[in-house]
């Protein structure tokens, strides 16, 4: 950091505990909310249907039908049924794709979004919006999406499998680590940031070990919030363009994606951004070195760890690494086509980040 910054903050509001789901309805009252139409993701209905039950009348109608990525046509029928409800707002419950269905709705009808998250992607504190039609992703800001409030309750995150558990958590380690660099980083983010990757770091272990450990899954979703959070504040570099370009182009699952690119764009960046690895370092404790680090951390947690696991094809490299590099945007380190492929040669691989990366 050069000692100049700008700091916005972001209006909301986040409740946080186990068990304060059983405050949603407060949380509906604080927003004057007496309508809301319910979204999740088809395997979140029995959670959906108890968020329904909880808020008896004010719950006019439920969705299950949330997926990756927002389909544009989904987004449309969910708005016109929002609308047609008499809708006053929405309550999301679930990962990004809840969450991402729900800020469709708010971006066409700035509907109020209260979001549950119950993933670490982080979505919730962000204002970004994504939308897909014909194959192609578009993503964009506005504050209409800005979730009002959200309410992390860790009980919620119970049954999130540890390998989902492990990928999202990442997922959430990657906004962290690339706020840590960006352009637009300022001090409180930093701390926000720092705090997110240790607290991550030490619950995802403790999750794996149990995945009903209450303190793991607690500190797990604080991480999220604060990793989330630095997503929300800072511009993003080369690894979540990479990521954008692996998941839009290729499908790849989004987490997972995060969670095998993530070493090899740090071992790349980590020789321009002295700060960021001394706060990495701070959280990663026991190494100078974070990229192979975060690289050991997910070998030991049975983490994928090559692109080709995923099913990218070899002979797709150089289509994203042309994507990846076609518009220029901020990274610390200068992208070069040639250093893009060859990030993508060994995450395609799944070797450990080399000396040469860096
Ligand atoms: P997701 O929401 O699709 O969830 C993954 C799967 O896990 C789903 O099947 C879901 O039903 C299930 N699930 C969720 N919570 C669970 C729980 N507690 N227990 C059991 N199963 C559970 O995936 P995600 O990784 O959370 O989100 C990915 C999507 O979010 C992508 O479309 C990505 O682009 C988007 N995203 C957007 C932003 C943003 O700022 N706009 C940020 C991060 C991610």
């Amino acid at each position: 950091m050069t000692g100049e910054f700008v700091y916005e903050a972001n209006p909301m509001r986040v409740r946080f505990g186990a068990g304060s789901l059983s405050a949603l309805a407060d949380e509906l009252d604080h927003l004057g909310l007496r309508r809301v139409l319910v979204l999740c993701s088809p395997s979140q209905q029995n959670t959906a249907e108890r968020v329904a039950a909880l808020l008896g009348d004010r719950c006019v109608g439920t969705r299950s039908d949330a997926v990756m990525h927002v389909p544009a046509d989904l987004a449309a029928r969910a708005s016109a049924e929002a609308v047609s409800l008499g809708a006053d707002g929405c309550v999301t419950v679930g990962g990004g794709s809840a969450i991402g269905l729900g800020k469709a709705i708010a971006l066409e009808h700035h509907l109020p979004v209260v979001a549950v998250p119950t993933t670490y992607a982080g979505s919730e504190m962000t204002p970004v919006w994504g939308m897909t039609r014909d194959g192609h992703k578009e993503t964009g800001r506005d504050t209409a999406v800005l979730p009002r409030s959200v309410i992390y309750d860790p009980d919620l995150t119970m049954g999130l499998p540890v390998g989902l558990s492990v990928t999202s958590g990442i997922n959430a380690v990657a906004h962290a680590v690339e706020a840590l660099y960006a352009p637009d980083i300022s001090p409180i983010i930093a701390l926000m940031a720092e705090d997110g990757v240790r607290a991550l770091a030490s619950a995802l272990p403790a999750i794996a070990q149990d995945p009903s450990d209450p303190q793991g899954r607690s500190d797990a979703l604080r991480g999220a919030w604060l990793c989330g959070a630095t997503l929300g504040a800072t511009t993003m570099s080369l690894h979540h363009k990479l990521c954008h370009a692996l998941g839009g182009t290729l499908n790849l699952p989004h987490a997972p994606t995060h969670t095998v690119v993530l070493p090899h764009v740090l071992a790349f960046n980590q020789s321009h951004t002295p700060e960021a690895v001394a706060a990495l370092s701070r959280a990663l404790p026991g190494t100078a070195d974070p990229a192979r680090r975060l690289w050991d951390l997910c070998r030991a947690l049975d983490a994928p760890r090559s692109l080709a696991e995923l099913g990218m094809q070899e002979s797709e490299i150089d289509r994203i690494a042309e994507e990846a590099t076609n518009r220029s945007y901020g990274n610390p380190r200068p992208v070069t086509r040639e250093a893009v492929t060859a990030i993508l040669r060994a995450a395609w691989s799944g070797d450990r980040p080399t000396e040469s990366e860096q």
